[in-house]
């Protein structure tokens, strides 16, 4: 294990981690999760995996604590205060769960503390202030010769099950768990089983902070088995799940029998556009950032790049020169700025892409292979030369892999990066305007960003278009997800 892990994250994985399933602190039957350090290939830690019994229990218990109103039955006052203190309790903890994500996930360890750590108190906080002003309005009922008082209740769907991927295990855990609560709702979370600790200590701060016994699980497990027995599973009442386009359609299809509600927020193809007229070193700089960040792996990356033509040599230029100038390492090395893929697979998985794009005709502007030594390093890509309609520009990689192809005018510009079948973000480098609003507007994608790439804010719903999902997350949309409406008339006279 890594010299710099504190005391606190050593005893954390000192002994194979329980699951929470229902009430109890549980181990699992089956064989344990192990946790590997991307940045060595090297086994770190264990989690207990849950099985389906687990989950029965946990649904049962959520089920329970619904039923009993439990939780949705405090006061809006003391859910909020609950939520806050969960916050306050993940900034007390920051310096373990941050450590656990770049020990799990590779990333920076300044990205962990100050970018999703830091951003996971702030979910519990802005959904804090939700729980308080939850309303679902009066009506005044148009029948004739008739007096009626209409309003509507907002009420929590159920138990909510809860299924994220590895790629921000502890701030996707928060975007789903902070809403779920707020609304009342009781939980069953499934992080991905390749990063379970962080969203382990998540359920330890909930029931800390007061969330009542029973309210929530968290439960490790395999997704094709476990995941897709809490799709089926008859008393979960709705699934929001964040992963690959791929899994979503058969979660669709698994949740098809019970007609039961989902939210998807799946993958991306995200198209950067930058006009000659923009500030070429700020695009630059926000097209390396989109694609690189992370290591690519992010829903809204950056992975198609349009330039316009007169700016296309200066821009390649100057996203290579990024690339390279990139220091690769552990997270916990103070001067690195990207860190290696979540697996050995999934390493495997990228260079597979960038090995096809090559045989298709691609050329590599730099990158293009898998660094020497230990852990699953890849190299920053940039891949010159492709077709439109080439696996490498329309498949999602998941890795700091990007493509490259110039537009003549904004008419093309547009036609290049509405003709995916994603639709997540976007982002339009341009000083002018009216032309940032007039791309805006007519760019399919859930989220736009001008000038600027990747900025996540909460109050803001963000959510796929097309094969990128169904459904929002943040702002009051995130909260709506976990909420049924019911209308209410009352007969006056
Ligand atoms: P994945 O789809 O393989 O897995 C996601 C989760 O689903 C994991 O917990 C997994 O165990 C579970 N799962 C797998 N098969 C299942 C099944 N049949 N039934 C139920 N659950 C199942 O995705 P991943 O590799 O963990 O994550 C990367 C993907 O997530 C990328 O495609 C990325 O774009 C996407 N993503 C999207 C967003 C967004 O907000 N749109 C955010 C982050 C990641």
């Amino acid at each position: 294990m890594t010299d710099a892990l504190g005391p606190q994250t050593r005893s954390f994985l000192a002994a194979p981690r329980p699951f929470l399933a229902g009430a109890a602190w549980a181990e699992g039957a089956g064989a344990p999760i192990t946790g590997i350090d991307p940045a060595t290939g090297a086994a770190f830690g264990t989690a207990h995996a849950a099985g389906i019994a687990d989950l029965d229990r946990a649904a049962e218990a959520a089920s329970q604590a619904f039923a009993d109103k439990r939780w949705r039955g405090k006061t809006p006052a003391e859910r909020q205060r609950i939520l806050l203190r969960i916050a306050e309790l993940i900034e007390r903890d920051a310096q373990l769960l941050a450590e656990l994500e770049t020990l799990n996930g590779g990333k920076p360890f300044g990205a962990a503390l100050h970018g999703e750590v830091a951003h996971s108190a702030e979910t519990f906080r802005y959904y804090a202030g939700w729980v308080t002003k939850i309303d679902g309005g009066t009506f005044s009922p148009s029948l004739p010769g008739q007096s009626f008082l209409g309003y509507g209740i907002r009420e929590p769907i159920g138990v909510a099950g809860l299924i994220t991927p590895w790629n921000g295990p502890l701030a996707l855990a928060a975007w789903k768990l902070a809403p779920a609560l707020a609304a009342g709702c009781s939980a069953i979370l499934k992080p991905s089983e390749l990063t379970p600790f962080t969203t382990l200590h998540l359920a330890a701060l909930a029931l800390e902070a007061g969330v009542p016994e029973g309210v929530i699980s968290v439960l490790p497990g395999i997704g094709r088995e476990l995941g897709a027995a809490m799709v089926r599973h008859p008393l979960i009442a709705k699934i929001s799940f964040t992963g690959s386009t791929a899994v979503g359609r058969q979660l669709m299809a698994d949740a098809s029998a019970g007609l039961k509600r989902l939210s998807l927020e799946l993958g991306g193809k995200s198209p950067v556009l930058i006009f000659a007229d923009a500030d070429l070193p700020q695009a630059i700089a926000g097209a390396a950032d989109a694609i690189f960040g992370n290591a690519g792996q992010v829903c809204v990356a950056g992975s198609r790049l349009y330039v316009e033509r007169s700016a296309l040599d200066e821009v390649v230029a100057g996203i290579a020169a990024h690339a390279a100038a990139l220091r690769l390492g552990s997270g916990f090395a103070p001067d690195t700025q990207m860190g290696p893929l979540i697996s050995a697979a999934h390493r495997q998985s990228v260079h597979g892409h960038v090995e096809r794009a090559q045989a298709a005709g691609a050329q590599v502007a730099t990158g293009g292979a898998m660094r020497d030594g230990p852990g699953f390093f890849y190299e920053p890509t940039i891949l010159t030369g492709v077709d439109q309609n080439s696996e490498i520009v329309r498949q999602e990689v998941f890795g700091p892999v990007l493509t490259v192809i110039p537009f003549d005018d904004e008419a093309d510009a547009l036609r290049l990066a509405n003709d995916s079948d994603y639709g997540l973000a976007a982002s339009i480098w341009t000083r002018d305007v009216g032309r940032a609003h007039r791309v805006a507007a007519d760019i399919q994608a859930g989220i736009v960003w001008v000038n600027s790439h990747g900025f996540p804010e909460l109050a803001m719903p963000i959510g796929g278009m097309k094969q990128s999902g169904h459904g929002r997350e943040h702002g009051f949309a995130g909260l709506e997800a976990f909420t049924e409406f019911k209308s209410v008339m009352v007969r006056t006279l």
